[in-house]
């Protein structure tokens, strides 16, 4: 019988297996054999070389070597770590109880931020009539938010929808940030993995705020990019008005992680400084994720040329618009249903699929399925 899953959340092969990314498996067979390793503990901020590189990965070599001094890292566990202790800290040091966050949001955000005792309040983002972003609707509701709201951002792929804004877009929301003296705390989940395949670009938005001298925290995942999921290995990188400010956030930041995890785990934040620190590995781990990254741009157009063929009613374009794994099928929640129960093909019921799903071998059935149940509700 076929059984097509598209709702999982990790990413999958040509043949719908768990990936191992080459370097990654090379670095810890390297790691384990090592005689000389040992299992002592990490400073409570991590491991100093992971640290470096993960904010050297985010800013680029030129911002953080300019901006070092105002600069704070530490290493969390995971992006869901370093979310929950961004906003640990905010809850202790910052006057907004009100997170802004975009409508609809990955659905942990919220959990987040409630057990970190904000409210969260949610802004314009996605306009499903053009399934695509309400830049105007998102800048009125950041501007009507009081001056000084923490507002939380999806540096690229944004997960649920897919919909990214564009470089002008980010200026335009970013100027406005600036003027309202808002706070950004930025989602960096994907960066470089899976959106564009170029880390430069995914980090635009967030180099930006540092052009315009705006503060912000940044939470970094490496459970996609590098594959890590259940190392649970991440950062979390502050860029700060001042020295001062640095090194206060730092030693607050390290109070906190003391009583939540003491200090992180040692092997995946080892796997990743050892790859990005040396030019050749690093070279390896770009064009692995870049690999990736154009099997999910080559599933998005094989999928969009098939419903197209059927001449499945609707446009679309959105299939090969959106980025990263996900795609807002924009399909109604009966669709999705009757998508399940009569062809198999299990989705998450708000219309989200994830392309890593889709295979050359697959992909003739689901967009069959689909093309069914979008003629069958019309
Ligand atoms: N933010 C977003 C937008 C995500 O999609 C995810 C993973 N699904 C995370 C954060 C958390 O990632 P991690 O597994 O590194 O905790």
């Amino acid at each position: 019988m076929i059984f097509i899953i598209i709702k999982f959340i990790a990413y999958r092969d040509e043949e719908g297996k768990p990936y191992i990314l080459p370097v990654v498996r090379d670095i810890e067979l390297q790691v384990v054999q090592d005689e000389k390793r040992k299992h002592e503990y990490l400073p409570i901020s991590g491991l100093a070389d992971f640290n470096l590189a993960m904010a050297e990965l985010l800013l680029g070599e030129g911002n953080f070597n300019s901006f070092k001094e105002r600069i704070a890292v530490v290493q969390c566990i995971a992006g869901t770590g370093s979310l929950r202790v961004a906003f640990e800290f905010l809850n202790k040091f910052h006057t907004s109880k009100v997170v802004a966050i975009s409508e609809p949001t990955w659905e942990n955000h919220k959990s987040i931020i409630r057990e970190s005792h904000f409210i969260w309040k949610p802004y314009r983002y996605y306009e499903s009539s053009t399934k695509a972003l309400d830049v105007k609707g998102m800048l009125e509701d950041l501007e009507a938010f009081p001056e000084g709201t923490i507002v939380l951002l999806h540096a690229c792929a944004h997960n649920p929808t897919g919909v990214d804004p564009t470089f002008s877009d980010w200026e335009k929301i970013l100027k406005l940030i600036k003027v309202k003296h808002h706070f950004p705390v930025f989602d960096v989940a994907y960066q470089g993995g899976l959106a564009t395949g170029d880390p430069k670009t995914d980090a635009g938005a967030v180099c930006l705020a540092v052009q315009l001298e705006i503060e912000f925290f940044a939470c970094q995942s490496c459970s996609k990019i590098f594959g890590l999921y259940d190392e649970r290995t991440g950062a979390l990188t502050c860029f700060l008005a001042s020295a001062r400010a640095k090194q206060a956030v730092e030693s607050q930041l390290k109070i906190i992680l003391r009583t939540m995890i003491s200090n992180p785990p040692h092997h995946g934040a080892r796997v990743v400084a050892t790859i990005l620190k040396s030019t050749k590995l690093r070279q390896e781990w770009l064009q692995t994720i870049k690999a990736m990254t154009e099997r999910i741009l080559k599933m998005r157009q094989e999928l969009y040329t098939r419903l197209k063929r059927l001449s499945t009613p609707g446009d679309w374009s959105h299939i090969v618009n959106q980025k990263g794994m996900f795609t807002f099928t924009g399909l109604t929640e009966s669709q999705c249903a009757l998508l399940t129960e009569k062809h198999h093909v299990y989705l998450v019921s708000n219309g989200r699929i994830n392309i890593c799903g889709l295979t050359n071998e697959n992909v003739d059935y689901v967009a069959n399925a689909i093309y069914q149940v979008v003629t069958s509700d019309c």
